[in-house]
């Protein structure tokens, strides 16, 4: 298509590089760097994806190399594998899927039932999973720092919830800066939701970790947490994430600055109570498609103003969110 240049994709890992660095994985570092530099052909294929018009989930196994998209293992309508690996990533895509339709009404990441394409045992202890635009793939993890990817609802969630920013928001956002900030806290947010739903947690009772059960023992209990960004009691002994504005790094990574606006949705989401996607996650949902390509956090903050609006929500429910993005500092 002509205008795939415009749009705006990812190769967005949960893993950034500077984790792997310090737990001196300079492999799955590099590996993710030179993924990283793929977008053109992750771009040919996503514009080449197939819509079917319903939930058509795929998995293929790699087989420990870096070949795509590996062999197919199972299909929508195919048996349970022996593997628990390709299991959980049918299961997990399952489950991302009737989110979105069942509590969003979208039908797949395109709204138009774009088939899920998932691969696994993708390289060799490689520790690190994403999205490239086309499908998610999920390494094994060494078994020490990183024990898998795929097992984790949220990671699995994370992953899908890029290709859904990708088509909702008006030309993608771009992955660096604010905006990357925000893409990346978009996929936190609806990795939390999802998993909270699926555990019909409500807001205090859901945990509000990234990542939880991803790490081995001795490297830390989850990546990153929403409701108290960068507490590595929490979390793991790198967490950089600031809470608020007062914490920002210029340039910084996509993964640290998230830690601002994934705050500012824990907060809309305490203050709003309840379930987190009984409002919040309709709320941050609506506000997709305001955004553009090099939205700040300002103008995310302001999109989901508005959108408390477009949905007819009560003054006391854009307040709960105005608050919130005060508290980060984002809004005075
Ligand atoms: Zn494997
Ligand atoms: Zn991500």
């Amino acid at each position: 298509m002509t205008h795939a240049c415009q749009q705006h994709l990812c190769t967005c890992f949960i893993i950034p590089t500077k984790i792997l660095l310090h737990f001196q994985d300079q492999k799955s570092a590099l590996l993710s760097e030179r993924l990283r530099g793929n977008r053109d052909v992750s771009a040919q294929a996503f514009f080449g994806g197939i819509t079917t018009g319903a939930k058509r989930r795929t998995i293929y196994d790699a087989g420990h190399t870096s070949t795509l998209p590996g062999s197919l293992v199972r299909g929508e309508d195919g048996q349970p594998s022996a593997d628990a690996t390709v299991n959980a990533a049918f299961d997990g895509s399952g489950i991302t899927y009737d989110f979105y339709q069942q509590v969003l009404q979208r039908n797949s990441i395109d709204g138009k039932g774009l088939r899920l394409d998932s691969t696994v045992h993708f390289g060799d202890l490689f520790n690190n999973a994403f999205w490239n635009g086309s499908q998610m793939v999920y390494g094994d993890g060494d078994g020490t720092t990183f024990v898998g990817f795929v097992q984790a609802l949220d990671v699995v969630a994370h992953e899908l919830t890029h290709g859904v920013t990708q088509n909702s928001v008006p030309g993608g956002l771009v992955y660096k800066d604010q905006s990357g900030a925000l893409n990346e806290s978009i996929s936190d947010v609806f990795g939390s939701v999802v998993k909270q739903w699926h555990k019909q947690q409500d807001v205090s009772q859901a945990d509000w970790l990234i990542g939880d059960g991803i790490m081995g023992a001795e490297s830390g209990k989850a990546l990153r947490s929403m409701q108290d960004p960068g507490n590595r009691d929490l979390t793991w002994v790198g967490d950089d994430q600031p809470k608020t504005m007062d914490g920002y790094e210029e340039g910084g990574d996509v993964h640290t600055n998230s830690g601002i606006p994934n705050y500012a949705f824990y907060l809309a989401a305490m203050n709003l109570g309840g379930n987190s996607w009984d409002k919040a996650a309709k709320i941050w949902y609506q506000a997709l498609p305001l955004l553009h390509p090099n939205a700040s956090f300002k103008e995310a903050a302001k999109a989901t103003v508005h959108a408390v609006n477009l949905l007819g929500y009560k003054k006391v429910d854009r307040d709960a969110v105005t608050a919130a993005w005060r508290a980060v500092k984002v809004l005075k």
